[in-house]
């Protein structure tokens, strides 16, 4: 076993069960890709057993703090196991769960989401790509799925010196799957749609946002970035009877128009708009078109802090514009899934866009991503969703 041993005062972090170790804290040691090795600190003490990516900056990612465990296939059904026991508790309300999120559950790079009876993974570091087998063979006993899609595409994987993987690692067939959501149906293709297929993350705020658009009689609904259009079924759900989805993927609007039929709501009631949502609400700005609601879940414009600024500035600006497009006691559903912006900073960006707009509102909840994907004390930086509820104040 290989011995990586960090310089003086380095192993702070991961005594308070940080689990990851960057390249300039690193004294002395090296290993091959993905191996498991032993962190000592500068004195010698055991911290945790990790996998080494020699090509990333995070050069170790702790598997265990417990020097007795062994890091081999019984550990990841332990793991697993551990994992899907959690969302066990949560009942969730839907057939899509994301069953393992990475860091939260001690399996750092590993993703894996259940759509039905596929599971979709993303295999994101050296770790967890060296025991890809093993955790296949794992997460189908712990689940008795027969089918793992992976969808290691996505551009993190360059970090470790990975190209982009995409296929079946068990089982084949069809990739498209029926997702029930609340009382919805949403279709996806684990092969094709963003991320491993679908947004499970924002699956409660859908569902709160369909109670708001009922409570608040809404009719005339702007769903900003609405990708195969969730928030705009549960807005029809809600009783909306104008609901229009903007987003810049042709497919993902199509996806959205043929969701408005599956659920049985009248096509009349949806219209489709395939375009840039900057452009788009200056151009209903224009026109002087207003909403009882708009949703505003933008793609990750900061993937981390050092893009902040920039990022703060697109989120301030989206914010300006829908809080413009409010009709008085219209509510704004806006969210940030940047790792980079804080809730603390998200909120001075949309307080700031309030200002820009002339407008003031009453904040009426905070939320984050659904339990499934949880964040824990010791990891910090698994917060990334978060999102404001306003109605403008009359
Ligand atoms: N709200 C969605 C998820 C949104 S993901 C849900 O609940 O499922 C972000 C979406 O923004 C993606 O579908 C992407 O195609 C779209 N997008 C990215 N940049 C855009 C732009 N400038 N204008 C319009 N849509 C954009």
């Amino acid at each position: 076993m290989k011995v990586i041993k960090l310089r003086d005062g380095k192993e702070r972090s991961l005594l308070r069960r940080h689990p990851w170790v960057f390249e300039g804290s690193i004294a002395k040691g090296k290993a091959d890709f993905g191996e498991t090795v032993r962190v000592e600190s500068a004195s010698g003490e055991f911290l945790c057993w990790a996998a080494y990516s020699p090509s990333s900056s995070i050069k170790l990612r702790a598997w265990s703090w417990d020097e007795a465990e062994r890091i081999d296939a019984e550990f990841f059904a332990r793991r697993i196991a551990a994992a899907l026991a959690y969302r066990q508790r949560l009942a969730v309300d839907s057939n899509g769960v994301r069953l393992v999120h990475g860091e939260a559950d001690g399996l750092p790079g590993l993703i894996v989401d259940r759509y039905d009876d596929i599971l979709v993974a993303q295999f994101l570091a050296a770790g967890t790509e060296q025991w890809k087998g093993v955790i296949a063979d794992a997460l189908l006993a712990a689940t008795g799925c027969t089918r793992l899609f992976e969808r290691s595409d996505s551009g993190v994987r360059q970090l470790e010196g990975l190209t982009p993987v995409k296929g079946w690692v068990r089982g084949e067939g069809n990739t498209e799957v029926i997702l029930t959501e609340s009382s919805w149906k949403l279709s996806l293709d684990v092969a094709e749609g963003h991320k491993t297929g679908y947004y499970l993350d924002q699956r409660d705020n859908r569902r709160e946002f369909a109670s708001w658009v009922r409570r608040l009689g809404a009719q005339e609904v702007l769903n900003c970035y609405s990708y195969t259009g969730g928030f705009s079924i549960a807005a029809l759900a809600g009783g909306a009877t104008d609901v229009t989805s903007v987003d810049s993927s042709a497919p993902a609007l199509a996806r959205a128009s043929r969701h408005v039929e599956l659920n049985g709501f009248d096509p009349a009631h949806h219209r489709a708009l395939d375009a840039d949502v900057n452009g788009t609400l200056r151009g209903f700005l224009k026109e002087g078109r207003q909403f009882d609601a708009i949703v505003l879940d933008p793609p990750k414009f900061a993937p981390s802090a050092a893009h902040a600024d920039r990022a703060s500035r697109a989120y301030k600006d989206i914010n300006r514009l829908g809080l413009r497009l409010l009709k008085p006691g219209g509510l704004l559903c806006t969210y940030s899934c940047s790792g980079g912006v804080g809730p603390e900073l998200f909120h001075k960006i949309v307080a700031g866009a309030g200002m820009d707009a002339g407008v003031d509102a009453y904040i009426v909840d905070r939320v984050g991503a659904s339990a499934d994907h949880p964040q824990t004390l010791c990891f910090p930086e698994g917060e990334y969703l978060k999102g404001l509820l306003v109605i403008k104040r009359g």
